[in-house]
Formats: structure tokens, C-alpha cells, sequence
């Protein structure tokens, strides 16, 4: 997949995504990201990109010129499937699992990063998608450019090193993921449950997914409502029935 990434600071870039899982995965060309400065499609001779709002008022506006510029030149120049082009706007879909898992079905996406006070409205007809990463204002589209990045590249087949490593991950199949354990077996005084040295694949795959269903209810029931088995529904009525034991006793 093909990130064009719109951005005043490309140097914000380098690290998270020449880093550890995402650098190895542009190294082995699973994922190309391509850093595009605004600034190089300003119109005018000082290269400004952004201007004093219309109105009044503090801060400076983005202008929409380069940011139309820069789409158009990228679209022409694309000789595959060109977009979605996705704007980063606090105001737009909060971005989650399932976004993530359409974008990583792209073959190419540009991503444009706001800064300052954001941008002239009249560049949403340009955007296929507004993706906000959360109910907070940054100073600049740039990190959640990169939580994008993130996020769809390890969707991406062997971005992973396992094949179904994202398979069992917090909101992969709709449920957050089960506790994980590492050596050493005890680690001050809290040992590693026994089912899980017990090599019994069948077992351990059922203490593991009732293990998240308990885990969501507690953090997350709003998370249950889609894609039950019968089986976790069966496993949530004998937790609900187990719990309302414990208040019996306690009680
Ligand atoms: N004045 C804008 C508003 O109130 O909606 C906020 C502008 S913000 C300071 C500058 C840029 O940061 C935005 O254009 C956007 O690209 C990015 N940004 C800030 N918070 C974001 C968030 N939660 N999700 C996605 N992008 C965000």
C-alpha cells in the first residue's frame, strides 16, 4: 500500500515511521510511504501555505490552493488506484478497528495533515474521508497521521511477522483480547494461571476467549452487543450466574 502524506513537517516523521515493525515493513516494500511538503505546491513567491482568517479572530488558516495543488499533481501522477484521499480533522469519524481494516483493503491512500487553526473549509470537497483520532485537539494532523499509518500497515499481510498475529488483538473479532503471560512462570509472587503451561491447546483456546468476554464486560460491554457465538453467550450467562453467586455469599 502507498501512503501520500500531505504535511508542513515531514521531519516530524522520521522515527515512528522508520522504527521497528513499520521501518522493516518499507524496507521489504510491503508499505511505501511518501512525504509530500505542502509548502512545494504555494503558488506565490514567499511559498506561504496559510493566511489570517476571513472574520477575524487569533491564529492563522491553512489556504486550500497547495492543498488542491498537491492532490491534483499526486493524482496525476498515480498510475494505479488513486485515494481515498482522507483528511486528519478532530472533527471527523473517530477512527477505530474497522476504518483501519478498510484502508488496509486500499492500494493507496493520501493522508492530509491540518496545522494551526486548521484549514479553509472549502477544502473538504477534496476529501473522501475526515478521520479524527479522538475527542482532543492537536496542534497538527502529523501524529495522527502516523496512528493511521500504524494501524492500517499492520493490517497489511506480512507487515506482521505471523501471519494471524492481528487475529486475536483488542477489537480484531469484536472483543478486547485476552491477558497475556511471558516467563519467568512467577513474578512477585503472581504466577502465570495454570492452564496455560498445561499444553492443552483446546482448553487454553477456551480459557483465553472466556477470558476476553469477561475482560470486555468489565471494560467494554458496549462492545458486546455484535458477533456472539452461542457459545460466549452460554459462557456470559454462567459468568453472570457465577458473579451473582459471589453476591449471594458476600451479601
Ligand atoms: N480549529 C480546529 C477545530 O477546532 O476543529 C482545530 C485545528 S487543529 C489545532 C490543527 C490540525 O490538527 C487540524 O487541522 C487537524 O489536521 C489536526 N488535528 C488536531 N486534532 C486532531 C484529532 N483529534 N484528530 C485528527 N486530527 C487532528
Amino acid at each position: 500500500m502507498i501512503f501520500d502524506i500531505l504535511t508542513l513537517f515531514p521531519e516530524m516523521f522520521q522515527g515512528p515511521l522508520t522504527t521497528s515493525i513499520i521501518g522493516r515493513a518499507v524496507d521489504r516494500s510491503l508499505i511505501k510511504i511518501n512525504l509530500v511538503n505542502i509548502r512545494d505546491y504555494s503558488q506565490n513567491k514567499h511559498r506561504t501555505v496559510d493566511d489570517t482568517p476571513y472574520g477575524g479572530g487569533g491564529g492563522m488558516v491553512m489556504t486550500a490552493e497547495p492543498l488542491y495543488e498537491a492532490v491534483d499533481d499526486l493524482r496525476n501522477r498515480c498510475s494505479g488506484n488513486f485515494g481515498p484521499v482522507v483528511l486528519m480533522c478532530p472533527q471527523g469519524a473517530t477512527f477505530d478497528q474497522g476504518m483501519a481494516r478498510v484502508l488496509a483493503d486500499q492500494e493507496h491512500a493520501v493522508l492530509i495533515c491540518g496545522h494551526y487553526e486548521g484549514m479553509d473549509e472549502r477544502v473538504r470537497p477534496l476529501v473522501d474521508l475526515e478521520v479524527s483520532i479522538g475527542d482532543y485537539v492537536l496542534t497538527g494532523g502529523e501524529l495522527p497521521a502516523m496512528v493511521v499509518v500504524d494501524a492500517v500497515s499492520r493490517l497489511i499481510p506480512g507487515v506482521l511477522g505471523e501471519p494471524d498475529a492481528a487475529e486475536d488483538d483488542s477489537f480484531a473479532g469484536g472483543l478486547l483480547e485476552y491477558p497475556q503471560y511471558t516467563k519467568p512462570r512467577e513474578y512477585r509472587n503472581l504466577p502465570v494461571p495454570e492452564i496455560l503451561l498445561s499444553g492443552h491447546h483446546a482448553q487454553i483456546n477456551r480459557w483465553r476467549r472466556e477470558e476476553a468476554l469477561i475482560r470486555t464486560l468489565v471494560r467494554r460491554p458496549d462492545l458486546l452487543a455484535e458477533g456472539l457465538t452461542e457459545e460466549d453467550r452460554r459462557t456470559l450467562r454462567e459468568i453472570a450466574r457465577r458473579a451473582s453467586e459471589i453476591g449471594d455469599t458476600e451479601a
